[in-house]
């Protein structure tokens, strides 16, 4: 993925390739936005164009260099195949690989921090200038993690690069903060979306339905023109219409008959977003066509269920609990 190819951040991408080739870029980059925007996209291009030697500085997004940083292995934690471009995220490792006698839940571990990045960052790189580290959702980094890392980012080794990745800037430490350079990533224009869709192979209809109801996210509209979550977007209607005007039982009903997993809960979240937008085009359309205020009432009512549902989901991992929490927020109004 070469760096040109980032559609819709042309001010964070300037920032990379203008500092890179000033040699002025920071050791340690946050880049900061929305979930699904091109952030590591951006992560992984700042790969390429410092290892590719067909085009340095930019990345050819062909030659083997720029292929094996692009590509991830197929058996094992899935990384980039490419030795000097080293992922760090939640859940990735296997407990083995990083000596723990469990696997990672709730955060990225201390150990994989020492396993991962510690051990390595003093060798040389395997065979590109720099190595890149890239650390998905930084925001889940555990504080005994973020604080064995911030050495290291205070005084980094000479081969190496940190990118932190983030939708949620204020989780992180300050002093992890304070040592990175923040580059911001904005959510990005219907437009574009839908331009990204079709290129990933979504049908034309889908991709023009499901833009404009992604807020600005790739993430989000490619989990709303995903068939297989067909099932999310019923749990997620039913949840709304429950949490609406049903009785909690009803809505209790639908929360313990639902698949509690990280998957099935971002896929939910998503769905509820765009459900929300979706209410608040109807609110739009009824007040515009002088609608009775009933069914306005109703759908702004569903519209603050969805939006309460996906904040609740936002702060507890656990579905069912997320889903009773926010009904009882509503009824208690
Ligand atoms: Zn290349």
């Amino acid at each position: 993925m070469p760096l040109r190819d980032v559609l819709g951040q042309p001010h964070a991408v300037e920032t990379v390739r203008r500092g890179l080739s000033r040699g002025k870029l920071h050791h340690a980059l946050l880049f900061a936005g929305p979930d699904g925007v091109g952030k590591e996209l951006t992560a992984f291009g700042l790969a390429c164009a410092i290892g590719c030697t067909v085009a340095p500085g930019e990345g050819c997004g062909t030659c083997p260099t720029c292929h094996r940083m692009t590509t991830f292995s197929r058996e094992g934690a899935r990384v980039p195949i490419h030795p000097d471009v080293v992922l760090v995220a939640r859940g990735l490792y296997p407990k083995e690989v990083l000596g723990r006698s469990t696997d990672e839940k709730t955060d990225i571990s201390v150990d994989q921090v020492r396993r991962v990045v510690l051990d390595r960052v003093n060798l040389s790189p395997h065979e590109a200038p720099q190595r890149v580290v890239i650390v998905r959702a930084a925001d889940e980094l555990s504080t005994g993690a973020a604080n064995a890392l911030l050495k290291t980012l205070e005084e980094p080794p000479a081969h190496t690069r940190f990118v932190l990745l983030t939708s949620k800037p204020g989780e992180l430490l300050p002093t992890i903060r304070s040592r990175t350079q923040l580059i911001r990533f904005a959510a990005l224009s219907d437009a574009t979306v839908e331009h990204v869709l079709l290129a990933r192979g979504v049908d034309l209809e889908i991709a023009r339905r499901v833009a404009p109801l992604a807020a600005g996210s790739v993430a989000t509209a490619m989990a709303l023109a995903d068939p297989s979550s067909a099932e999310e977007r019923t749990v997620a209607v039913e949840a709304l219409r429950a949490a609406a005007s049903g009785p909690l039982a009803k809505a209790l009903e639908v929360t313990s008959s639902y698949a509690n997993t990280g998957e099935a809960r971002a896929t939910l979240g998503a769905q509820l977003v765009a459900l929300a937008g979706e209410e608040a085009g109807e609110v739009r359309r009824l007040v515009l066509s002088g609608g009775d205020d009933r069914a306005i009432t109703r759908a702004l009512a569903r519209r603050e269920a969805a939006v309460a549902l996906a904040e609740s989901l936002e702060r507890n991992p656990n579905v069912p609990l997320a889903l009773e929490a926010a009904w009882l927020h509503l009824r208690r109004r």
